[in-house]
């Protein structure tokens, strides 16, 4: 078992280890000491992976629960958040009890936050089951839901005791869940020259699903973005880091109505942010983010550069009229802000040079 220790406001361990749901139940009891939990999962999950879970549960003496809602963003709501609370105080579960997202990003947000308010804060455990999971939003302590079209408005700062990844749930990822944390991963490689290195200049590696090379990308991706969280957990400072691609990521998801998923739009984002910085960045950089793109076969849709950069305008991370692109550059990182225009004439050009 491989342990990455997160120093955030609290310190907690990510553990890895392949096939670490056969032992969740006693790893959890070890560590929480906790004599019931409340299961909270996806139906996808659920139909795979409960029952594992439940077992291992039992079988260390923890009295759970479960809690299923439907898969899909529409569902990451305060309804689902109410849902579970209501569910949580039926159960009288208390402060010693602990809540358990078992499954992707999605799961693992709703259940954070819901854990975050529950009696004004439970603890909870994170076994992330998609690689966009494991490899982004089981470190940092980040809980949200959304809106209506208001992405992650509403959150939390909230720190699990314990997170439990293993490389054998992604063996069942569709295909377009695997591009999604791929998506991560490869934005990662530009920041943290380790990754760059495992994956050996090239995705091909990663596509294949290569049991090694997706083992040491997850615990080196999780090392980094631990260090970043450690240095500034608020995201004032050096955590910027990890927006790379996420301006016009984030722009062409709204613009494209999340058709795709949220790694392909990040890297659709770290191609035509890096032709918009054009000579600021070192061309050869730019060629090799285009290749690794290109490679991962994504396709990209039809969209109108106007839409693109007033998307951009109204992301949380801008403001004062000026829009926030990170340049990847390993550790000289760094933000640039853009005018409303110049992402325009960018985003406008890029496409025309297509
Ligand atoms: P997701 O949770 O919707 O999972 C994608 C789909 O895969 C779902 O249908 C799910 O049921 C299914 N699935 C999950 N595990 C599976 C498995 N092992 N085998 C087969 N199918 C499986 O999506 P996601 O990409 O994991 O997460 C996206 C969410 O994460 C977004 O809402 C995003 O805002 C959030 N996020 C949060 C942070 C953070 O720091 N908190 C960071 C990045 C993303
Ligand atoms: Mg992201």
């Amino acid at each position: 078992m491989q342990t990455v220790k997160v120093r955030a406001s609290t310190e907690y361990d990510v553990l890895i280890e392949r096939g670490i749901l056969k032992r969740a139940g006693e790893l959890i009891k070890e560590y929480t000491g906790a004599g019931r939990a409340l299961l909270i999962t996806d139906r996808t999950v659920d139909g795979l992976y409960s029952k594992a879970a439940l077992e291992s549960l039992k079988s260390a003496g923890i009295n759970c629960e479960k809690f299923v809602f439907e898969d899909g963003e529409e569902h990451k709501s305060l309804k689902t958040v109410g849902d579970i609370l209501s569910f949580a105080a039926q159960l009288s579960l208390n402060r010693s009890d602990i809540f358990i997202a078992l499954g992707g990003g999605i799961v693992g947000d709703v259940t954070g936050f819901a854990a975050s308010a529950y009696l004004r804060g439970v603890r909870f455990v994170q076994i992330p089951t998609t690689l966009l999971a494991a490899v982004d939003s089981s470190v940092g302590g980040k809980t949200a839901v959304d809106l209506g079209d208001y992405k992650n408005i509403i959150g939390a700062f909230h720190l699990p005791e314990k997170v439990l990844v293993s490389t054998h749930f992604l063996y069942t990822l569709p295909d377009r869940e695997w591009l999604c944390g791929m998506g991560e991963i490869i934005k990662t490689a530009f920041l943290d020259r380790k990754v760059y290195e495992i994956l050996d200049g090239s995705p091909e590696k990663l596509l294949e699903r290569d049991e090694a090379v997706l083992e040491a990308c997850v615990h080196e991706c999780i090392t980094y973005k631990r260090e970043l969280t450690a240095r500034d957990l608020y995201e004032s400072g050096p955590r910027k880091a990890l927006n790379v691609g996420h301006t016009i990521g984030h722009a062409l998801e709204k613009t494209d109505k999340h058709r795709r998923s949220h790694g392909e739009y990040v890297l659709m984002g770290m191609e035509i942010e890096s032709f918009i910085l054009g000579d600021r960045m070192d061309c050869e950089r730019r060629k090799e983010i285009s290749a690794f793109v290109a490679e991962t076969g994504v396709d990209y849709p039809d969209f109108n550069p106007e839409e693109v950069a007033a998307a951009c305008m109204k992301d949380k991370k801008n403001g004062g009229g000026a829009i926030s692109v990170m340049l990847p550059d390993y550790e000289n990182t760094r933000e640039v802000r853009l005018s409303f225009d110049e992402v325009l004439r960018g985003v406008t050009l890029w496409k025309l040079s297509r």
